[in-house]
Parts: C-alpha cells; structure tokens; sequence
C-alpha cells in the first residue's frame, strides 16, 4: 500500500495525535473515515445561503463543516488549525493544505466564496509571516541575547470575533488564534536566530508585535552590576549632579566650563561610563546601598551599588578587564572591587538594606580637659541611643523629626591637643557629623555636649559598611 497516495490511510493518521501532555485539546477529534457520511448529505445543499454564523452546520473536523470553513475563505494556517484534523510534526499551514486538498478531492466544485477577501479567522496574519519575522530580526540585528519573549497586541474586536467563529464551526479544541500565532512566529525567528530561547519571564529582549501596523518593538531589556566602591578622595557625589545653574541644559554654561555637571566626576559617571562603553548601552542608572556626602570618604571594604545598564548592545562581560578599566581611568578617585551579574531584585536588596556602618570622624574642639576625661566622657556614647532632630543642613529636603539612632561601639580616640579624632560604628541612618557638633543641640547626647566645647568637624570617612 502506498501511503501517499491512499486517502484513506491519510486520514486516519489524525488519531494519532502525538500528544503527551495529561489534556489533550484533540481528545474529542473524530477520524472522518468513522463518520457516517449520510449524516451530512442533506446539509450540503444548504451551503448556499452563504450564512457562515449558520448553527445547523457541523463543526469540523465534520466533512460539511470543513467545506464550509474553506469556502469561508480561511488560510491553510487556520485550517490546519481548526480542522480537529493534526498530523504530528507537520507545520499547520501543511496541514491545512492537505485538509484542503482532501476536500477538492471529495467535491471538486469546492471554492472560496467570489465576495471573500481575506482569512475570517486571522485576518491574513498568517500570510505575513516572512514580513513579521524580517521586522522582528532587523529590530534585533545589533542586539546580544538569548532569552527572548514575545507580546502580540491584537484589536480587541478581532481577539472576540476569532472567538465567536471558532465557537460555531471550528473542531472542539481548536487552539486560540494568539497562541497558535505567536508558536508560528517563534518557530519562525528561532530558524532565523539560532540559540534564541523563548522564555515567560525574564527575557533579555521583549518582543511586541502589534497585528494592526504589523510594527515590531524590541525592548531590550538593562543589565545590572554588583560591585563595591571605595572612595579614596573628596569633593566626589555618588550620582551624577547637574550645575546649579544651568541645570545641565544646552551644552552646560560659564560657570560648570560646559560640563553641564556641578562636579567634574561622580561615583556613576567613573564607575558606568567604562560600563557603558563596554556593553554599548544607551543609558545608566546607580543605585547605592546608601551613600555618604560629598565630603566624606568611602574606604574599608567599599560600599555596595548595583550599575544598570540601559538597553545595552552586549551582555557577555570580561569582568576584571572591566574592573581594571574602571580603576585606571578613577585613579586616586575610587576604587571598585567585586564586580559580578546582578539584577533588578538585588537593587531592591540594595535599597532597602539599613547596613551599620563604621566612621572615623576628625574634629576640633577648644576643651579645657584632660586627654583622660576626654577619652572618658566620648567612650561613654558606646551603646547609647540618640536622639536627633533632621539637621539644618538637610531640613530643606527633609520632613524635621526627631529620629533615635544607637551608638554600637566607640574606639580608636586620638587626641593631639585640639584636633580629636575617633571611630564610631552605628546603626544605619545616624548623622554622624551631628553626633559631634550636635547641630546647635538638635543631637542629644552629642561629643560637643559630652565635651561642653563647640566641636567642628574637620574630616569624615566612611570606614567601613557591614553588609554583604
Ligand atoms: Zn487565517
Ligand atoms: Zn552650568
């Protein structure tokens, strides 16, 4: 028997579905041999009346109902998918054209209705397949991936009345048009874009492809660093700060030397512009686990930031080339360590971490004590709770409240006459140049108090942040 050739045994192959899965949407399918055609010789003079919504009709994978579907004008994709008729392996437009062919060999009269211009199921979708899949690998021509996932924006019309037709004449079981089109497209990048995967969650590129302008979004998605940076000079803001007085636009002005910056670097721009250079991305963003003044160094161990990297062209990185890049170019600036992948949920843990942190703070005082009572009267803050009222220094960004912050533990105090100095370790949120100067009182206690001698902070450094 020669199989190509034997209608018959075509057509039983459909039991054979090759499904694995515990529900099978083509359960219910029947061969078409097991059906008795007498059933629907009458309805077959009814066809005329060109009603498509008709409810007497049959469904498929009913020989009259698939007649019918294909005198609605439906492509060979949504007959290979509507039919209830599924050959495993085969591609559905090739199921449907076998459909179809079958059905020319049954009544060779069978045509697609003369007024009929396009798929009543998809609307042509289906025909612009090598369209949509050209737009999509132009729209990531230059982009590094693998994990991609794909949108499909539908006229919400169009989604029900695929519905409503599938409901009425469509084999039970029949897949939705979206999930059968976005397999079809996926299929068709994947051969075009070997290695990509296509993923639920995140993807490295999000693919939209709207069916009204048959336009493609590719919205790759940014790329996160971890590292830690020290801080080895002053005079350096964590982010990027636009001159005051230009606010960064037009090119900069007279007062910023065109810069449009208030400060010539910032922690981002030495730490992402290397970055951005590396991953050719659009953008950057920074995100410190806190951040300490303009002022104040950040020594020890460094501070933890996780780097984003907008839209970025390349995604696979020489970590410690990028590393030695960065500190080459900030010498004597910073200073970064740690560098690793990260992603959107470690900038939350970043954010959200409240770290104790280690300072050492140097200060002024015009005292009238001994160096004895002094180390006394300031080892006596250990294990203290603060009370500190928003300082004046930030009261303009800040809502004023009184806030209590514990002193863990005071060591290390130097004093060479006037010039004190001494590490502190506390609990995150402490301002710790208020806990010296009190800030006119608003610090209680405070080493100005314990002292009753105005104190004046000479220099601040971060020592070290406990945090992973
Ligand atoms: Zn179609
Ligand atoms: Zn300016």
């Amino acid at each position: 028997m020669d199989p190509d050739s034997d209608e018959e045994d075509d057509w039983t192959k459909y039991a054979d579905t090759g499904y694995t899965s515990t529900y099978d949407p083509w359960a219910d399918m029947v061969p078409a041999s097991e059906i008795e055609e007498e059933e629907f010789d009458d309805e077959f003079d009814e066809f005329e009346d060109e009603d498509f919504r008709r409810t007497d009709i049959p469904r498929c994978p009913a020989p009259a109902g698939i007649d019918h579907t294909i005198r609605m004008g439906t492509c060979n994709h949504c007959l290979g998918r509507v039919a209830g008729v599924r050959i495993a392996g085969d591609p559905l437009d090739l199921v449907g054209e076998r459909v179809r062919n079958q059905a020319i060999e049954r009544d060779p009269d069978l045509k697609v209705d003369d007024e009929i211009d396009c798929c009543p199921f998809c609307e042509d979708l289906f025909l612009d397949l090598d369209v949509i899949v050209k737009r999509i690998t132009e729209a990531v021509d230059d982009v590094e991936f693998s994990k991609a996932q794909l949108g499909i924006h539908f006229a919400k019309d169009h989604v029900a009345a695929e519905e409503v037709l599938r409901s009425t004449i469509a084999a039970t079981g029949s897949r939705p048009l979206k999930a059968t089109l976005s397999d079809t497209i996926q299929a068709a990048v994947s051969e075009k874009i070997p290695g990509i995967v296509w993923v639920k969650e995140r993807p490295e590129v999000m693919l939209l492809f709207d069916t009204l302008t048959l336009g493609v979004n590719a919205d790759v998605r940014a790329l996160f660093l971890y590292g830690r940076y020290r801080k080895l000079a002053r005079g350096i803001p964590q982010t990027r700060w636009p001159c005051r007085a230009c606010r960064g636009r037009d090119g900069g002005c007279e007062s910023c030397e065109g810069t449009g910056q208030q400060y010539p670097h910032s922690i981002q721009s030495l730490v992402c512009e290397p970055m951005v250079e590396f991953t050719s991305a659009v953008s950057d963003a920074f995100h410190g686990m806190g951040r300490e003044d303009i002022d104040v160094r950040c020594l020890g161990d460094g501070r933890p930031f996780v780097a984003e990297m907008k839209s970025p062209r390349s995604r696979t990185i020489d970590f410690e080339k990028l590393t030695k890049t960065i500190n080459q170019a900030a010498k004597d600036q910073i200073e970064i360590h740690s560098l690793r992948a990260s992603n959107r949920a470690e900038v939350s843990r970043i954010k959200e971490t409240k770290a104790e942190k280690s300072y050492t703070i140097r200060f002024n005082c015009e005292h009238e004590l001994s160096d004895d009572e002094i180390t006394t009267r300031i080892e006596s803050l250990s294990g203290q709770i603060l009370e500190q009222q928003t300082p004046q220094r930030v009261a303009h960004r800040r809502a004023d409240k009184v806030r209590n912050r514990k002193v863990i533990s005071v060591e290390n105090i130097l004093i060479e006459e006037h010039e004190i100095q001494f590490d502190v370790r506390c609990e995150s949120g402490t301002y710790v140049k208020e806990l010296v100067h009190s800030d006119e009182g608003r610090t209680n206690p405070s080493v100005a108090g314990l002292l009753e001698a105005d104190c004046e902070v000479i220099w601040l450094d971060v020592k070290d942040i406990h945090a992973d």
